[in-house]
């Protein structure tokens, strides 16, 4: 179990500080999913850079079974919101950047590389720049590489939000059909509840400013793409509209 407790951020100093995030709370279960959703600026994003490391949060823990995670005990893979590629560098190499920067490339990770870029359908695009691929296709090589890491933990900044909605609905699939693979812990920040609704087990609304946890929500639709089309859902992504506009003020 990983749980966020009581984290507060604020950005800058002075007359100039912005307080980000007050007391959000939220736990991921180990093996599942959860979406971060809420309206644009409700610190969606920084509780996920907390998670990641990258931020130190002015109060407030972040613990996997209790026990404070850092970089050494907990391997975490985090996928930013413009994927990170390197344009100077191939999809191979993109791929591979991940390991590498951990010093882990082996060759026991060669079959694991190959089954994944077929998997992703980069097979034929190993050679290839970031520029000489559409959208759908940058998208799998960061799903490539953060999945090559074999992360416990798996973070991931509105990963489909760029893609046009079709290519969006198909990557949903992909990262279902991966994620069905690896099982990894999931955080997945998303401003689209049908997103949400689709891949994450448990849902956190998050509102007010400062932002904060204002909703947990089970997900019964989660891991199954064909809810898409059922009345119950359509029903719930009203539901949950409804609580992100409220916005917890
Ligand atoms: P979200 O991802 O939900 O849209 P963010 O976590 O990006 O929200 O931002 C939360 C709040 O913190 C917003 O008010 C935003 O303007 C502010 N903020 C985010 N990053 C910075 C930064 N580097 N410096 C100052 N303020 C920031
Ligand atoms: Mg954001």
């Amino acid at each position: 179990m990983l749980c966020f407790q009581g984290i507060s951020v604020d950005y800058g100093t002075g007359g100039d500080t912005v307080h980000a995030l007050a007391d959000a709370s939220l736990c991921v279960e180990r093996g599942t999913v959860l979406a971060l959703i809420g309206a644009s600026g409700t610190g969606k994003s920084t509780l996920l850079r907390v998670g990641a490391g990258l931020l130190r949060p002015a109060a407030g823990t972040v613990t996997s079974n209790g026990a404070p995670i850092d970089a050494r005990s907990m391997r975490i893979g985090f996928l930013p919101q413009n994927y990170g590629l390197l344009a100077w560098k191939t999809v191979r190499e993109n791929i591979l950047l991940g390991v590498q920067i951990k010093g882990e490339w082996r060759a026991e990770r060669r079959s694991a590389f190959t089954e994944l870029a077929a998997d992703l359908g980069l097979t034929d695009l190993l050679e290839r720049y970031p520029h000489e691929l559409s959208g759908g296709q940058q998208q799998r090589v960061g799903l490539a590489r953060v999945f090559l890491l074999a992360p416990d933990l798996l973070l991931m900044d509105e990963p489909f939000s760029a893609l046009d909605t079709i290519t969006r609905e198909s990557m949903q699939e992909v990262f279902l059909s991966l994620w069905k693979k690896h099982a990894v812990t999931t955080v997945l920040v998303t401003h689209y509840v049908e997103e949400a609704l689709t891949l994450a087990g448990r849902i956190a609304v998050m509102g007010g400013r400062p932002g904060h946890v204002i909703e947990l929500i089970d997900n019964p639709f989660a891991g199954d793409p064909a809810y898409r089309f059922s009345p119950e859902f359509f029903a719930m992504g009203q539901e949950l509209r409804a609580k992100i506009a409220g916005g917890g003020v």
